[in-house]
């Protein structure tokens, strides 16, 4: 057993102008489906924080949570981002992710980490590969999260650790294997956590 880190909702936004202000923020994205919730849940020990039942138009928000706060204080921060690559998202809502996530991303000044989940069985997207390329562009600092760890058969997770550092151009030993379900990283995550938002 870790630590999981206390959290509590604060709000949803569709502007990420109109977030309280943090002094430290690590941010989560991910294409739908990577198991975004799942692990935010598996953070923080709760089983529905971040809901895991969702419809495509709920999720185009910015959710903020407060992690470990005394008091109700909200100085620091986890924010769920909307996922990407909603196979059958409407047009409007593919148009409308861009410009709120880059948005965040670029001009949130407290933001201190982007966790970047990556589907360990699937491997890097195409829309994977390519938010790893902006966020290199810009040199935002991030970390990438392989999930479902138990989904790769044993005989197969060499291969797959090798494959999947390899699409992403990191070394193994640069990603974060984590298994929502059966609890595998979930300790290292939430002591990396801690040391980003420095609690
Ligand atoms: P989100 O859309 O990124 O928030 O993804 P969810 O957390 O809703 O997970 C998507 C699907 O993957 C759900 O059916 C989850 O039960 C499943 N899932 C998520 N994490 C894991 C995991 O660690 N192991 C397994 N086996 N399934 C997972």
């Amino acid at each position: 057993m870790g630590h999981p880190l206390h959290m509590h909702f604060v709000t949803s936004a569709a502007d990420p102008d109109m977030l309280p202000p943090t002094v430290a923020e690590v941010a989560v994205v991910g294409r739908s489906n990577v198991g975004k919730s799942s692990l935010i849940n598996a953070l923080t020990n709760r089983k529905n924080l971040a809901h895991t039942s969702k419809t495509p138009g709920r999720t185009q928000l910015i959710n903020l949570f407060a992690v470990d706060n005394k008091h109700d204080a909200t100085d620091k921060a986890l924010v769920d981002l909307p996922g990407y690559g909603f196979a059958n998202a409407p047009a409007k809502v593919k148009a409308s992710w861009q410009p709120m996530i880059e948005g965040y991303l670029t001009e949130r000044e407290s933001l201190v980490m982007i966790m970047v989940l990556i589907d360990g069985l699937v491997g890097p997207t195409k829309l994977d590969i390519q938010m790893l390329d902006w966020l290199r562009s810009l040199t935002l600092p991030h970390t990438v999260i392989a999930t479902k760890h138990d989904k790769v058969k044993s005989s197969k997770r060499n291969a797959r650790k090798r494959d999947l550092a390899q699409g992403c151009l990191l070394e193994e030993g640069d990603i974060v294997w984590t298994s929502a379900a059966k609890g595998v990283g979930i300790d290292r995550l939430q002591d990396l956590t801690r040391l980003w938002l420095e609690l």
